[in-house]
């Protein structure tokens, strides 16, 4: 499912947001902004194209200039709303005119600019041909505070997405799992989702059995069974924010075994938010979710991040990683989100998303993450 309904911001948020932005350019020495389609325009102006295609469609932000969208001539009718909303001057290009040459104009010739992380290379490099003098750096390396810390409205507005997905699993709980297929649990993952009002679903995992010891496993054919393990990950957007939630339920009665797994990264998960506070870097919430699997004998078995941030997108830096030195900064909302695999058997995750506070951290996510049994 695609789409997106944008988030509940008036104009002069989005202007107060833009001059915050170049603002933050300035004093990273960056000569100005050039913002894509995609979460950084949709986050900045409220603007999101109808279909991002090869034309060219950039915001520039500049110190000491207004913001100025270039778009092609056929989507200008559709960007002067959201351009008059925002403030924001129109510049469009009509086919057969260099869209490349029209955005130099707007720029000084030299300098190094931010450009959104999904900008589209072809773009990068024609820029590069226009203006040969002027560098680029990503715009989460350049800003990376920028969408990262979010105001106590993106705050609510997670919090509500996340109270969403937390409906979709106490409604999911209670259907029927052994004899369904993964994709028969997805679809009604699904529609919990947008029954609970999420505009667009991103990923319904249901990984059953060995199917859950692969983290990239969505759904699949394979029919559940009484004594599976079933990995649930599930988040979209909701009002133009995010969730991602992840519970790892038992169809029937666990094995010993089963039940010290989950219990292990149950203990993992709450090591990993109990590390949430300002000043601590990133790594520390991985270290610290990571330690209690490695000390169980399972660190061989927890093949990936600790956790992503979240915002108008569902995955997005920062990442909670090895060798990630950002500090945690209240306003910054992620998952912590450890992990078990064990190959051919089955996996277990179990995932919250996390906002740091002024003394330590609080969960958008709130349903049990005892292991909830299944039928
Ligand atoms: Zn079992
Ligand atoms: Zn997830
Ligand atoms: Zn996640």
């Amino acid at each position: 499912m695609t789409g997106t309904t944008p988030a509940p911001f008036t104009a002069a948020d989005h202007r107060a947001r833009m001059e915050r932005a170049v603002r933050s350019a300035a004093d990273a020495g960056l000569a100005g902004l050039l913002v894509a389609p995609g979460p950084d325009m949709v986050w900045l102006t409220g603007y999101t194209p109808t279909a991002v295609t090869e034309r060219l469609t950039v915001l520039v932000l500049a110190p000491g200039r207004d913001p100025v969208l270039v778009v092609p001539a056929l989507e200008a009718p559709d960007a002067e709303h959201a351009a008059g909303a925002a403030a924001l001057t129109l510049r469009d290009w009509t086919d057969g005119k260099d869209p490349y040459a029209v955005t130099a104009g707007l720029l000084d010739g030299r300098g190094r600019y931010g450009i959104s992380d999904n900008a589209w290379a072809m773009h990068l490099l024609g820029l590069q041909r226009a203006l040969p003098e002027t560098s680029y750096a990503a715009l989460t390396d350049a800003l990376p505070m920028l969408r990262a810390v979010k105001d106590a409205a993106e705050v609510e507005l997670l919090a509500a997405a996340g109270a969403a997905a937390d409906q979709a699993f106490e409604a999911i709980r209670k259907v029927p799992f052994a004899g369904r297929r993964e994709s028969d649990v997805g679809h009604d993952l699904a529609g919990l989702l947008t029954r609970f009002g999420h505009s667009q679903v991103d990923f319904t995992i249901v990984g059953s059995g060995p199917n859950g010891a692969n983290p990239h496993h969505e759904v699949g054919d394979r029919v559940i069974r009484t004594g599976d393990m079933v990995v649930l990950d599930f988040g979209g957007l909701k009002d133009g924010y995010g969730s991602d939630t992840t519970r790892t339920v038992h169809v029937g009665e666990p094995t010993e075994e089963e039940r010290r797994v989950h219990d292990l990264v149950r203990a993992a998960q709450e090591a990993g938010f109990r590390a949430v506070r300002p000043g601590v870097a990133c790594q520390e919430v991985d270290r610290a979710a990571r330690a209690v699997i490695t000390d169980a004998g399972y660190g061989a078995y927890f093949i990936h991040r600790t956790g992503h941030g979240i915002g108008v997108t569902t995955h997005e830096p920062p990442y909670m990683i090895e060798g990630e030195e950002l500090p945690l900064v209240p306003g910054m909302c992620f998952s912590v989100e450890p992990g078990v695999y064990l190959p051919g058997r089955f996996g277990v995750r179990i995932e919250d998303i996390v906002t740091v506070t002024e003394d330590g951290g609080r969960r958008l996510n709130n349903t049990t993450r005892e292991m909830v049994i299944v039928d």
